[in-house]
Parts: C-alpha cells; structure tokens; sequence
C-alpha cells in the first residue's frame, strides 16, 4: 500500500478511504472514530476527529496518536493495557491543533484478523466536558464544524519565502512595498500535494480531490483570503520550531463563517518543504454541512450535464485593477486600452478557469475538466479582440455579454461558438463569472449553404428565364442590326458615286455606330442577367429597372396583344439594391400577368405598370393584370417555393421574388384587384440621405 493510500485512510480489508460503506458511516458518525496500526500509528481519522481535535486528516494520518498524547508515560501505559485486554475505555488527554489539551472519553478495541492475529486498533470518542475547546474558542455550533484541509510544497517559492521573511523580521515595510505581488507570486508557486473532500468539495468545484493535487494554491485558494495564508505560509516555513500551529482569522469568505486558517509544518524530518494548512469555520447555513453537500452537489451534477458547455471563471483579481482604473479617472477604458494594450494581455493570464462541465470537455475535445483550470487566454487565440469586449461590457456595469467568435479545440479544430458572460451579482464577486459556449459551426455553415442554394437557385431561374426571352432578345438586337446594315448599305452606295457625299456618309457612319453600341447594350444587360454573381448594392432609380426588364418581354407582349401602360412617377427617390435582382423580379411578375392573361380568356388583355413613393416614403412597384385573378384559397401559398397551378410550371419564380425583396429590406404581396386579375406589389425602403 502506497503511502498516498495510507494518507486518505486506508485500512487492511476496510478501505476507509474509497466510496465504501464503512468509509461512508465512519464520515457521517458524530463521534470521533479514528483507526490506528498495532503500533498506534493513526490510519484512518473521521470528520468528528477533525473538529474534536482540530487536525485534519490530512496532517493526522500517518502520525502516531503518541505525539498527540499530553502525557507521553500516561498515554505508553494505556496503550498497553489496550494491547493485553484487547479492549481499554476511559479519559485520555490530548493535544489540539491549536497547542491547547482536551481531555476525550474513548472506547477502544482490538481488532482481529481472520486467523485471530491482531490487526488494529477502532477507537470512538467523544468530548469528555461539556463542549470541546474548539467550538466555543470559535463560537459556533460544534455540529456545524467544518475542516477543510490542504497539504501544500513550497519548495518552488523557499528563496521567495526566505526574502520575504528576511524583510519582515527587519521590519523593511518600504522594501516590501516595492514587491506588492509577492502573495500571488507565493500562492502560485505553492503546490498542492493533497487536499481533503472538504477543500475540494468547497473550493476544489467538481474537477474534484485528483483535479486540485499538483495545481498551485492560487488556483483554488478563495480570493479573500490569499494574504493570509501567505503571510501563514511564511511564518511557518521559516519557524525552526516545526510542528507549532498558527492561526489567522479570515475575513469571511462566503462559504465558511467564521474561519480560521491554521497553518503549521511537516512533523516529519525529511519534508521540509511541507506546509498543512486547515480552515475551519461553521458552514454558513442551518441544514448540516452534510446536507448542503447533498444539495449542492446536485446542483454541480446538474451543472456538469446541463446540454450547454459552461466555464466557470474567476476573475476576481481584475476587480482591484477596475477600481484603481476608475479611482485614478479612468472612464473611457476603449480609450485607456489603445494606450495600455498590455492591459489585455494581463487580464487573459490573470482571469482564471475554474470550473468546466461535461459539455465543455467534449467540445473542447478535452479529457477531463482538470484540462481547463489554467488562464483564459488560451480561449481567446483564435478571437484575439473579444477579451477586450469582454472588459469592456464588465467595466460599464453590464450583466451579460453575448458574441459569435471562433475558438480553436484541444484538438486543433476552429469552432464558430456563440459566448455568453454572465457577471456576477454583486460585482464584487467576481470570482463567479460564467461563460456558456454553444457551438453554432454547424448551423452557420448550414446557413451559408443556404445562400449559396439560394444563389444557384435564383440564377438557375434567370437563366432559364433568359431561354425563355430568346425572341424578346433577338428581336431587341435585331432592331439595331438590321439599322446598321441599312445605314452602312446607304453609304457604301453614297461612297460609290463619282463624287462620294463624305457629310452623308459621315451622318450615316454616326448612326452606325449608335445602333452598334444599342446592340452591345443590350448584349452587355443579357451578360449581366446571365452572370452568377453576388449581389452588389448600388444607387439606383427604379424606374430605370423597370425600363431595362421590358427589354426582355415587349416582343412577348406585342406579340400576344396585350396593351401595356407603363406609369412612372417622377424624381423617384434613389435605392440601394442589386440591379440584376430586381429586374428579375420584374421580369418574373410580367411574365406571370402575361401567363395569366393568356390562360383566362377576358376580351380586356391589359397589364398596367406603375411606381410611387408611399407615406412612409418607400419606393413602390405596383403591377395589375386583366387575368383571371388568383383563387382566394391559393393567395397564402404562392411565394411557397414550388407552389404552382400551372402544368408546366415550377413554382419558383414568386419563391425567388420574395426571397430577393426581403434581402433588400422591403416586403412584397398579392391581392385580387375588385375589376378582376392580380396585383403584385413590393416596396423598398430609401436609404436615409447622408449630410
Ligand atoms: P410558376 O409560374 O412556375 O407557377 P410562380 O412562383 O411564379 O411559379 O407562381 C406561382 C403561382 O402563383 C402560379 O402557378 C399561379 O397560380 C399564381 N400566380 C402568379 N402570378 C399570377 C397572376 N399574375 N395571376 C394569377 N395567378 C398568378
């Protein structure tokens, strides 16, 4: 058996130390129970052996219950009588972890092993007088007692330690002052060798006993009280006198009322380094520290399966830096951190992960919580300006803060995750920060994949449409040809005369090449039309749109007689859109009137055309039909993508309508007119005008 096993109370056959049912009752009992070898040497030591006689089992297995006797030749002959009788009851008198004696009344049994050797020693006990010396030097409710004990090495920080006590034993306060963080520097360098279920059930949160061993004091010890235990730490490291406790009271510290660090170093030659330190102090609450242990613990389970990653942050040493900042002015911290960006950098190493559930191991991929108690910083390298937001929301009295950044996993991979800080209340607890991360990766890149269906999809449309108006383009291009061949006809004839008209020719050779640049218009729209391209925002008048979109289905208009009157107001104001986009639309609307109008069969073949400023100054398009109208029963359904009414139809045409004037801000609707057929109208929005 390891001497680590020893430690946490291991006993032959019983194992007082694991999650067994001895281990269980022995914690729970309100008598002492204390376990010893053959020899007297304390193997298991119980909760109510830690408040009766102040030591922690951290410091008390592994010693002998001699050391603790105030009178050794006393204590040898009860120990032997013990050893013939197998059984020895009575008063003993005892040394408490604060150097005075207490007198417990006790029972005590030989144990024996299967073969009917001896094995060890069970003894229960309880204070002999009316209270034990303990509680009523605390003034608390003994029941209510609660040890929290911690085994420290500070061999790390020993040349630390020496100056430092070298300047408080010359009283060099200037000296000192000029080392203002040498308690942080201290705790840090301080390791935990081991901690009881206490320590890490108070402060330890559920990265637990295995989480806090080989962490420095920094990481867990409470904000509050990190002055203290150094200046303990100190005291005790360089007392030659080892073994003598000292105690410090602490400020409260929100869990413990009352309490009362005790420091005092290794008994044991060889471990000079080892520094134990126990807090105790009534658990601020009127159920038992067992029951609140209970319920608390729930709530950490709860915690640690809630479905959202959750950090808990302490970022309490940002508090003093905050005040400072606010004392010495400072109200504008934006502007403070242009100047001071190494604030930033100090606060990413400063502020401290505490606490990290299930969720956030797996999504950090992540073995265990233990991986995340470090500094923020390594959240922030891949959003390297969200810690200043971050400060930023804290430092104007915010509650909470919510952004998108990327983080990159243990595992190397990025993540899109939307961060949430909740700060606490009061501010001054800021060791309680929560940060939940949700990973939105998937639905952000599920909503680019959208926009790009959304892309193909409007220019599968358009260019589908663009097959459909090969006869409205090649009669608009036509148009310009057919005037260059004759005026370039005309002038090949002025040229053949024997005296060539040159001004003639001259004014045809213009209209040439006015019609050809008309022709290349038209191509260069057609090309604009066809082409896959993002949409581009640009000032524009409507009116102009609409004029371009008629390029595409006059011929079809003509040639099915339909009479179309175009009515535009004028000084439309100017919008911001994608002008491809909206031709679409337009293109889209007439061609579903003139479908329309086609498919019923009213004598009045009309489409009227017509835009306008509304009250709320949006620009308007309105387009009304004489077709059949739509059935009222369908008028929910057709901007659903693949609602249509007709055979061959496709049912995307108003779908992509929709979808590009809700892009730009605007809405979009259909409504039967009371002279019969359907009107269509959208709106845009005018951007403000810039001063
Ligand atoms: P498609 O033209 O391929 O059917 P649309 O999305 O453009 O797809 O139109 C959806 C449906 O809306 C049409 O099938 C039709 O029933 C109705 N609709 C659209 N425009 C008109 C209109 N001007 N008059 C009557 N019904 C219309």
């Amino acid at each position: 058996m390891t001497d680590m096993a020893w430690r946490r109370g291991c006993v032959d056959n019983i194992d007082l130390s694991a999650n067994t049912e001895a281990n269980e009752l022995a914690d729970l009992a309100s008598d002492s129970v204390i376990v010893f070898d053959l020899t007297g040497n304390i193997r298991y030591w119980n909760p109510a052996s830690e408040t009766l006689y102040g030591w922690p089992a951290i410091g008390a297995v592994g010693r002998s219950i001699g050391d603790m006797s105030a009178n050794t030749a006393v204590h040898i002959t009860q120990w032997q009588s013990l050893m013939q009788e197998g059984a020895w009851e009575g008063h003993v008198d005892r040394r408490t972890l604060w150097g005075g004696r207490i007198t417990a009344s006790v029972r005590q049994t030989v144990r024996c092993s299967a073969d009917g050797r001896p094995r060890d020693v069970v003894e229960y006990g309880r204070c002999a007088g009316k209270e034990p010396p303990l509680s009523s030097a605390l003034d608390i409710d003994v029941h209510r007692l609660a040890t929290a004990s911690w085994e420290f090495d500070i061999s790390g920080v020993r040349p630390l330690i020496e100056q430092i006590a070298d300047l408080f034993s010359r009283g060099a306060m200037a000296e000192l002052a000029q080392q203002p963080d040498w308690t942080d520097e201290l705790l840090e360098g301080a390791r935990i060798v081991d901690v009881n279920e206490r320590a890490a059930h108070l402060v330890g949160a559920h990265v637990g006993r295995a989480g806090m061993i080989g962490q420095s004091a920094s990481a867990f010890w409470p904000r509050v009280g990190r002055d203290v235990l150094a200046e303990l730490i100190v005291a005790v490291a360089t007392d030659h006198s080892r073994g003598i406790p000292r105690m410090r009271k602490l400020a409260c510290d929100g869990v413990l009322r009352d309490p009362v660090v005790t420091a005092w170093r290794s008994e044991e030659g060889g471990r000079p380094d080892i520094v134990f330190v126990a807090v105790n102090g009534a658990t601020d609450d009127d159920r038992s520290f067992w029951y609140l242990r209970a319920s608390e613990e729930r709530y950490r389970k709860l915690i640690h399966h809630l479905p959202t990653a959750l950090l808990q942050v302490d970022a309490s040493r940002m508090a003093p830096v905050f005040e400072k900042l606010k004392n010495t002015g400072v109200s504008d911290l934006n502007a403070y951190l242009d100047q001071h960006p190494e604030l930033v950098e100090f606060m990413k190493n400063v502020v401290r992960i505490t606490e990290a559930n299930q969720r956030a191991v797996a999504l950090f991929g992540g073995t265990a919580p233990a991986d995340f108690i470090t500094p923020v910083a390594f959240l922030f390298e891949a959003s390297p300006q969200t810690p200043r937001r971050i400060m930023l929301a804290r430092f104007e009295g915010k509650r909470n803060y919510t952004e998108i950044m990327k983080v990159r996993t243990f595992d190397g991979r990025l993540l899109d995750v939307q961060l949430s800080v909740t700060f606490p209340a009061p501010p001054e607890r800021l060791d309680v920060t929560l940060f939940s991360l949700e990973d939105i990766t998937e639905r952000l890149r599920t909503e680019r994949q959208l926009r790009q269906v959304e892309t193909d999809f409007t220019h599968a449309a358009r260019v589908s449409m663009l097959g459909e108006f090969a006869t409205s383009i090649a009669h608009e291009i036509n148009q310009p040809l057919s005037a260059i061949v004759t005026n370039g006809e005309t002038s090949l004839r002025w040229l053949s005369r024997d005296n060539p008209n040159r001004a003639k020719v001259e004014q045809l050779t213009t209209r040439i090449v006015s019609s050809a640049r008309h022709a290349s218009d038209i191509v260069q729209r057609i090309r604009g039309m066809a082409a896959k391209h993002e949409p581009a925002r640009v000032s524009l008048d409507l009116n102009d749109v609409i004029e371009e979109a008629l390029l595409f289905v006059r011929h079809d208009i003509e040639a099915k007689s339909i009479h179309l009157s175009v009515r535009l107001a004028s000084n439309l104001p100017v919008i911001l859109a994608d002008r491809v986009q909206l031709q679409q639309v337009i293109v889209n609307l007439l061609v579903n009137s003139i479908q329309a109008i086609a498919q019923g069969c009213r004598p009045v073949r009309k489409i009227d055309l017509a835009t306008r400023v509304d009250g709320e100054g949006a620009v308007v398009f309105s387009i009304h039909d004489s077709g059949p109208g739509i059935p009222d029963e369908n008028l929910d359904n057709i901007f659903d993508s693949f609602f249509t009414t007709k055979e061959t139809g496709m049912g995307i045409g108003l779908a992509v309508c929709q979808s590009i004037i809700l892009a730009h801000g605007g809405s979009i609707g259909a409504s039967n007119c009371s002279d019969g057929g359907a009107q269509f109208r959208f709106s845009l929005p005018v951007p403000p005008k810039a001063d």
